[in-house]
């Protein structure tokens, strides 16, 4: 399921780094699980009452003079917009309306998305005399909070749930694969979509994403209907190079959210960057099926080993993803197109398999005698029983006797042997250990 998006938009100093880490609290740390994919914590997965969702935080850097406030903040502001289905303007509830509040709420108001007006720095029940000002803004009641002292959260957890749009599991039914095109400026996501569209010589129609300026794409090619998602056309103006960064992330964020593949395009000229793996864990994090295209690759002078070389410094690179295929191509050339999008269709069904449960089974009672089980103490990890799930990204319960016993490495021993065994190329797996008597839905 495609998780809605939270984002979180204010002045800086009204606590939303506050509030963002109450919220996301315990799960901070395990989002950081990937190798710099949090580090500077722009965004966390969350959950309330068994509704996971994405919250980001959009405010970056401190800014020190109030026309860079004003211009983050419309800068937040818009990143918001395009990107959120639910979007918390974070207000200071003791200092009154700011005439950047103002504008910001202005701005808000305009695109008829789902707004909440938080007031923060509510200590105590009784609301500040100025309190009612907020009405002002035009956003509705403003929710009183302290996210400090976590007053009034959970009644505002329940408003943004009660905000995610509904059906969205019967809107993803249909067989169309997703793909997200996501890299660093230059390095040729549009020139890769208008060479799908020209040689696939097929519908040009660009729709313009109803709730984000970036352009969505459908084509087809043979039996086969994709949507292109690209994040290459809009380029920001900021006065500064960090929101930049930021804002890139966050828009790379929300497309790979809305997407079942996601191609990662690195330049073969450069290798792989920090904002590369950054958004190589958002996507692995996020249980996307992901494909390492290196394109440019007619750029390269080649030897015999070059792609070898190359393929094994992408690996070293992304540690995480090794069962992300690597295709080399050049646009410009038209090299490997083709294998490319037939790839994108291969990933999207991989994604979706469903193993039978008897196959899966006898596949693990090879394994452990192949390689037995862990023990401790004299106790030997004992696994039952396992199931797949769910699909998207393919999910396998196991029923064991003590989660303890289950080490990492032997967990990862089972994925390969199931990975040898059912393919599942270009997705993440995942599992959970239940112990018995423990239930389905704990
Ligand atoms: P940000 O710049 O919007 O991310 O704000 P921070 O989360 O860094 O908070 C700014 C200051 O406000 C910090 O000193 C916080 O401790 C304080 N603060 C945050 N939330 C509350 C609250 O609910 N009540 C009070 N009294 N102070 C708060
Ligand atoms: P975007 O910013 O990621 O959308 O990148 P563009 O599609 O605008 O491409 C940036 C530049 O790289 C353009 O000048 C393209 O012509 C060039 N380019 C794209 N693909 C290739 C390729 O495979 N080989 C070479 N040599 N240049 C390419």
């Amino acid at each position: 399921m495609n998780k809605p998006i939270v984002a979180v938009v204010g002045r800086p100093n009204v606590g939303k780094s506050t509030f963002f880490n109450k919220i996301v609290g315990r799960r901070v740390s395990i989002v950081e699980d990937t190798p710099g994919v949090t580090r500077d914590r722009i965004y966390a997965e969350a959950e309330w009452r068994d509704t996971p969702f994405i919250l980001i935080d959009t405010g970056g850097i401190e800014p020190d003079s109030d026309d860079i406030i004003l211009s983050q903040m419309r800068a937040q502001a818009e990143i918001a917009m395009e990107t959120a289905q639910v979007i918390l303007f974070l207000v200071d509830g003791r200092s009154g309306v700011t005439s950047a509040d103002r504008e910001v709420a202005s701005m808000l108001r305009r695109k008829g998305k789902d707004v909440i007006l938080v007031a923060n720095k509510i200590d105590t029940p009784k609301l500040p005399d100025d309190f009612y000002d907020f009405y002002e803004l035009g956003l509705g009641d403003p929710i009183a909070i302290s996210a400090a002292n976590m007053l009034g959260l959970g009644d505002l957890l329940e408003m943004i749930i009660e905000k995610f749009p509904q059906n969205e599991d019967a809107m993803e039914e249909d067989d169309r694969t997703n793909i997200a095109i996501i890299g660093k400026p230059n390095v040729g996501k549009s020139s890769l979509i208008n060479a799908f569209l020209g040689e696939n010589r097929v519908i040009v129609s660009n729709i313009a994403g109803t709730t984000r300026d970036s352009i969505d794409t459908p084509f087809t090619h043979g039996e086969d209907s994709f949507l292109l998602i690209d994040t290459a056309g809009i380029r920001r103006k900021s006065k500064v190079i960090q929101d930049i960064e930021r804002y890139s992330v966050i828009r790379a964020i929300s497309a790979i959210e809305r997407c079942d593949v996601c191609f990662l395009m690195i330049d073969a000229q450069e290798g792989v960057t920090e904002q590369d793996k950054k958004i190589a864990g958002v996507a692995h994090e996020s249980g996307k099926g992901m494909i390492i295209v290196v394109n440019k690759w007619d750029l390269v002078e080649k030897e015999t080993n070059t792609m070898r070389d190359f393929e094994r410094e992408i690996r070293e690179e992304l540690p995480f993803m090794t069962y992300a295929p690597i295709v080399f191509i050049s646009v410009l050339k038209n090299q490997r197109l083709e294998k490319l999008i037939n790839m994108a269709k291969m990933v999207a069904d991989k994604r979706a398999m469903r193993v039978p449960t008897g196959q899966l089974n006898s596949l693990i009672v090879d394994a452990t005698m192949m390689q037995s089980p862990p023990s401790d103490k004299g106790k030997r990890l004992k696994i039952y029983y396992v199931t797949q799930v769910a699909v998207k990204p393919p999910l396998f319960s196991f029923k064991i006797n003590d989660r303890e016993l289950m080490h990492f490495s032997y967990a990862r021993y089972l994925e390969n042997k199931i990975r040898e065994g059912f393919g599942f190329e270009g997705t993440s797996i995942k599992f959970v250990f239940r112990e018995k008597g423990e239930s389905v839905n704990e």
